[in-house]
């Protein structure tokens, strides 16, 4: 098999005894990969999917037959990176960062909620990703990033939860590396990213290397304040007894916004995957947050499915209510079941979509099928992009809150445009 170098660019940074190695996301959106390696330990922050690059090589006709093979490919880090490497340290679980489970060696691997993971995972059967699947198909030994000793970790806003930025200290070197970040969250109970920062700041910081997505992008942009009044406008309008809504199965902070909007406007929120469902559960779980409006999962079948937040209901004995349906980018499909069910006339819904991450992040949406099927129901698709990352004008209030004497650009395909930036506001 031959692969081109270039792909597996790897640059280095020298510290006294400490080396930071990435491996990658250099210049590139995802696919981070960073190895902090100083005579007490060596960690491994993030692993993850190289999208991009994973659709060069494959498709529906072509499909990877082994974890080796994407390795080889420069889709996930390649083998030689995990030498040695103690620890490895995952910032939150988009696939662009968690990468494959399935590593080489024998590192520790710290998530940041084992439990969220082991449920995400639930829907990594079928297709490529089965290579993301641990080797033993066990989370057992996988341990929560709160446990890790050598890390420290600040909660985050982020379109997945939950998100962290991690703080590193060896002997030459204060590290603080931040993942997928934006200051403003869509549900602010959930973090406080410059407070929270500003906490692991501590002594002080010699190398930030931090994300920078939206530098140079061409972007719709809607503020978490205006997410919620455009669905309350929405709303307000809207007359039809269904409304229907896809959101990113991690977007906790999305979900909520969402959640409590409709609710104030009367609307009985719904799901009817369990698999979004038992996500929802546990995020609500692990972010101890206790809703104060009905939720309600829709069984299709019989199947006992266990849930602490959701009440259990037949579609048929919500007849009477205005229902806000939450549906996987699969379900679709049940648009035209539940309204038979319901029996309420065919056309002219709405179907609101909220995309927290550019589509090469996490290919989860196939919006083409997704706006063949709408076409074929007679309802109309609105598209929302909250982003998931801060904005170029707010990266001063992160240099300003950590003071970082360096800056190592990743995630981003503007690192010039993050330097040049960088030396006129430290
Ligand atoms: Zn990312
Ligand atoms: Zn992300």
């Amino acid at each position: 098999m031959t692969f081109d170098d270039k792909q597996r660019s790897l640059k280095q940074i020298v510290y006294g005894k400490t080396k930071i190695k990435i491996y990658g996301g250099l210049e590139s959106i995802g696919g981070n990969c960073i190895v902090v390696e100083s005579p007490s330990h060596k960690i491994m922050l993030d692993q993850g999917v190289n999208f991009s690059r994973l659709k060069e090589f494959y498709g529906i006709s072509i499909q990877p037959d082994s974890v080796e093979e994407l390795r080889e490919l420069g889709i996930l880090p390649p083998r030689e990176a995990y030498q040695d490497v103690d620890q490895i340290c995952i910032t939150h679980l988009h696939l662009d960062h968690l990468g494959s489970l399935n590593v080489p060696g024998e590192s520790s691997i710290y998530l940041p909620s084992k439990e969220i993971a082991e449920t995400l995972s639930r829907a990594w059967w079928f297709g490529w990703k089965q290579h993301l699947l641990p080797k033993t198909q066990s989370f057992i030994k996988f341990m929560n990033i709160s446990e890790c000793k050598n890390v420290k970790i600040a909660k985050v806003s982020h379109s997945a939860f939950p998100t962290y930025a991690l703080r590193i200290d060896t002997d030459d070197a204060n590290i603080i590396y931040t993942g997928d970040l934006r200051i403003t969250s869509l549900y602010p109970s959930i973090a406080d990213t410059l407070r929270n920062l500003e906490k692991i700041r501590e002594e002080g910081v010699d190398v930030l290397i931090t994300e920078g997505t939206n530098f140079g992008r061409r972007l719709n942009y809607v503020s978490a304040t205006q997410y919620r009044i455009t669905i309350e406008e929405l709303l307000k309008d809207y007359e039809n007894q269904v409304l229907f809504f896809s959101v990113h199965p991690l977007d906790l902070e999305a979900i909520l916004a969402t959640l409590e909007t409709v609710s104030k406007f009367g609307y009985t929120p719904a799901f009817e995957s369990p698999y979004y469902a038992q996500l929802l559960d546990k995020m609500l779980e692990y972010a101890d947050i206790h809703l104060e409006y009905e939720l309600f999962f829709i069984p299709r079948s019989s199947k006992i499915v266990h849930l602490n937040n959701f009440e259990i209901a037949f579609l048929e004995e919500l007849r009477d209510r205005k229902l806000a349906m939450f549906l996987s980018p699969y379900g679709v499909k049940d648009l035209k079941y539940l309204l038979n069910v319901l029996n309420l006339p065919k056309e002219g819904y709405l179907h609101i979509t909220v995309i927290g991450e550019p589509l090469s992040e996490e290919s989860i949406i196939e919006e083409r099928k997704l706006e063949s099927w709408l076409r074929l129901l007679g309802t109309t698709s609105l598209r929302i992009h909250v982003s998931g990352h801060y904005l170029p004008h707010e990266f001063k209030k992160i240099i300003n809150t950590l003071k970082p004497k360096e800056l190592i650009p990743i995630h981003t395909r503007a690192s010039r445009a993050m330097m040049k930036l960088f030396e006129k506001c430290k």
